[in-house]
């Protein structure tokens, strides 16, 4: 009987926290049944939870922002939306900064997520002419870093290859007046090395297929992805879902929005163009085993579009250079070690590239008055990875997730705490899991693996990104025409200006460097208000309405949602204003329908007097009723849907 069902049985309770029992099975039944209506948000408290629909639903327009702008959080239906605007008021009303930390594993829908966000910005904040260059470029740096940091993978088509933190800043009005990036460990190997089934950067494939004719002949490219060693590996060039040639269009366009001007673009693609014949770039091996360049018209491209010298290049790439005590040798690579450079380098400079990249866009985002402003954080983190072999750059994006969700539970456990003494409510402890053990665990882990890796790196003849990096700037910082930090091309120029050819210090591991970028995440972060999305992935085919219950299982335990759910549930698990329940409940009380005349603290009182709750039912704060379990609700609500 369809009329005697609640709005709770046919489309699932809207917050987790309301939930009947917290077992696992419950929890995902709830995500099921709503999945299954379309419904792919579901709060837990504040924390919103998503699940990848893989279709376009029509509820992400204009239409439906205004409907969340400016409204209770718990009044609507949840939605993204919501959460944007919450984080949104509070930062007004309360003047204070906020991150958004959006989780998940590849292809859960995070980069989605974060430009929903963006966008609800962008549309809804109050804005004049001159602001809304910013936002246009705070929204075009998107598919810009997209082309550059995001590649097909086996698991996303669309995959984030570097992590993501971006600032909004508003002024005291609520306009956004700037914003600022910050980059995290670009996977710069896919540079040189995709696997089966996965492809390198779009922006490779952009420029090959979309690139104007006399453009692709001033970089002496051919019009095919199948030419390029760097381009072929995975063996899917051409992806159903990507349309090269559109993204190649809105890339230009976007380059111009965030003032990349023409002599500078020109640059930038010569840069991309480079790698791809560094790429094609092959070695013979002479009588003595010594590597040959095999052919020199991949290596003149690549002198040219880099504006460095030809014959230093060649060196650079065949020889190494050793410092005697008067002297210098020059020491003859083998093929591997030949390769190898070869592959250093097109890294290095895919690399400095993209930060230069970065660099610009921030330029371009700047606040021009920094005086007052308050500042939305959007975290948009790459999501776990397990692969039958996990390499270097797999180990720092788990470590980062590990650190992450400790910070997730510490700041939840925090927030819990604060919110019962702000409301002079008693804090009963959280049993169930001790937060040091796990943080000592995460710290120790750290150091130990950290530090080993460190050491390892340090030991010689190691393929190791140290290694990498020593050569390189062995190579550009001993060669006397090998300084390519006189290249002719700007960006190039620009990028490596930085390295002192005279530095015999010895450079921080990747490791090390991003140990300490993801400790100065943390305390980034630490000193904001924390919001949370977690993207679940309905199932590993990319398809519509599929629920795999066995895959999202796995997710909703290693996410540590259950978790989060028994925090929130711990003392009591509903809380809200005075006036938001009363406003909702009153028609349940004569005495508060139509109208509370007195103070809402007290009609609350009176109604749920006349609900009938026990004492040990509820809790008075000071501006928040508690309830602790969500039975009581439940019956609330049911006599409210009568
Ligand atoms: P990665 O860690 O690999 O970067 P991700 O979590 O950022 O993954 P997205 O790129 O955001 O994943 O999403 C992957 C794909 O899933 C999108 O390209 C899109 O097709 C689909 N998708 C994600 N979120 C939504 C949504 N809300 N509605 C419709 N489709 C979505
Ligand atoms: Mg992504």
């Amino acid at each position: 009987m369809e009329g005697a069902l609640t709005a709770r049985d046919r489309v699932g309770i809207q917050d987790f926290v309301l939930l009947d029992e917290t077992t696992e099975a419950a929890f995902l039944s709830n995500l099921k049944k709503r999945f299954s209506k379309d419904l792919i948000y579901t709060y837990i408290g504040t924390l919103l939870v998503s699940v990848n629909p893989y279709k376009e639903l029509d509820i992400y327009n204009k239409k439906q922002m205004e409907v969340y702008m400016g409204v209770n959080f718990f009044e609507l239906p949840p939605h993204i939306y919501a959460l944007a605007d919450n984080a949104y008021q509070t930062m007004l009303t309360e003047y204070n900064n906020h991150f958004i930390l959006i989780s998940g594993e590849s292809g859960a829908g995070k980069t989605e997520a974060s430009k929903k966000i963006l966008q609800y910005y962008a549309v809804t904040c109050p804005s004049t002419t001159l602001l809304n260059t910013v936002r246009d470029k705070m929204l075009m740096s998107n598919p810009v870093l997209e082309a550059f940091g995001n590649a097909k993978t086996l698991k996303n088509d669309n995959s984030s290859r570097f992590g993501k933190y971006m600032d909004i800043q508003f002024d005291s009005q609520g306009d956004a007046v700037g914003g600022h990036i910050l980059n995290y460990l670009l996977e710069k190997s896919r540079v040189v090395h995709q696997n089966h089934g996965e492809r390198n950067f779009h922006i490779f494939y952009q420029l090959v297929e979309g690139g104007e004719d006399d453009l692709l002949h001033e970089l002496g490219l051919e019009k095919d992805a199948q030419h390029y060693n760097y381009l072929t590996q995975g063996e899917c060039a051409i992806v159903s879902s990507i349309n090269d040639r559109n993204d190649w269009k809105t890339v230009k366009n976007a380059l111009q929005i965030i003032n990349i001007d023409e002599i500078n673009t020109n640059h930038l693609f010569g840069i991309v163009a480079s790698v791809l014949h560094l790429g094609n770039v092959q070695f013979d091996s002479d009588s003595k085993g010594h590597a040959l360049l095999n052919n020199n018209t991949e290596l003149r491209w690549v002198s040219n579009l880099l504006g460095v010298d030809a014959q230093s290049l060649q060196e650079g790439l065949t020889y190494r250079k050793i410092e005697a005590r008067t002297d210098q040798v020059l020491s003859p690579f083998t093929i591997d070690h030949a390769i190898y450079a070869r592959d250093a380098l097109a890294k290095a400079i895919y690399g400095q590239t993209f930060t230069w990249l970065v660099n610009r866009i921030n330029e371009s985002m700047e606040n021009k008055d920094p005086s007052r402003k308050t500042v939305i954080g959007l975290l948009d983190i790459y999501g776990f990875e397990v692969f039958y072999v996990n390499s270097f750059e797999q180990f720092c994006i788990n470590y980062c997730n590990e650190k992450l969700q400790q910070l997730f539970i510490q700041l939840t456990l925090k927030a819990e705490q604060e919110e019962y003494e702000a409301e002079d409510i008693e804090w009963e402890p959280v049993q169930f899991f001790n937060n040091k053990i796990i943080c000592d665990l995460v710290e120790e882990r750290h150091r130990g693996i950290i530090s080993i890796l460190d050491e390892e790196c340090l030991r010689p003849g190691d393929a190791t990104d140290l290694t990498f990096l020593e050569r390189l700037e062995d190579k550009m910082g001993n060669h006397p025409h090998f300084l390519i930090c006189q290249s002719k091309n700007a960006i190039v120029r620009e990028c490596f200006a930085t390295v002192d050819p005279d530095s015999r210090r010895r450079p921080e591991t990747v490791a090390t460097q991003f140990k300490s970028s993801l400790l100065k995440l943390t305390e980034i972060l630490m000193a904001k208000e924390a919001w949370y999305i977690r993207c679940l992935k309905s199932n590993e085919s990319k398809q519509p309405g599929q629920f795999d219950e066995a895959l999202i299982r796995h997710q909703v335990k290693y996410l540590g949602l259950m978790e989060h759910l028994r925090v929130r549930r711990a003392g009591f698990a509903y809380r809200r204003k005075y006036d938001v329940f009363l406003k909702r409940y009153k028609p349940l009380c004569p005495a508060t329908w139509p109208h509370w005349r007195g103070v809402p603290a007290d009609g609350v009182e009176v109604l749920v007097q006349h609900l009938g709750y026990l004492p040990y039912e509820y809790k008075m704060g000071r501006t928040k009723i508690f309830i602790r379990h969500p039975r009581t609700l439940y019956a609330t609500e049911d006599a409210y849907e009568k």
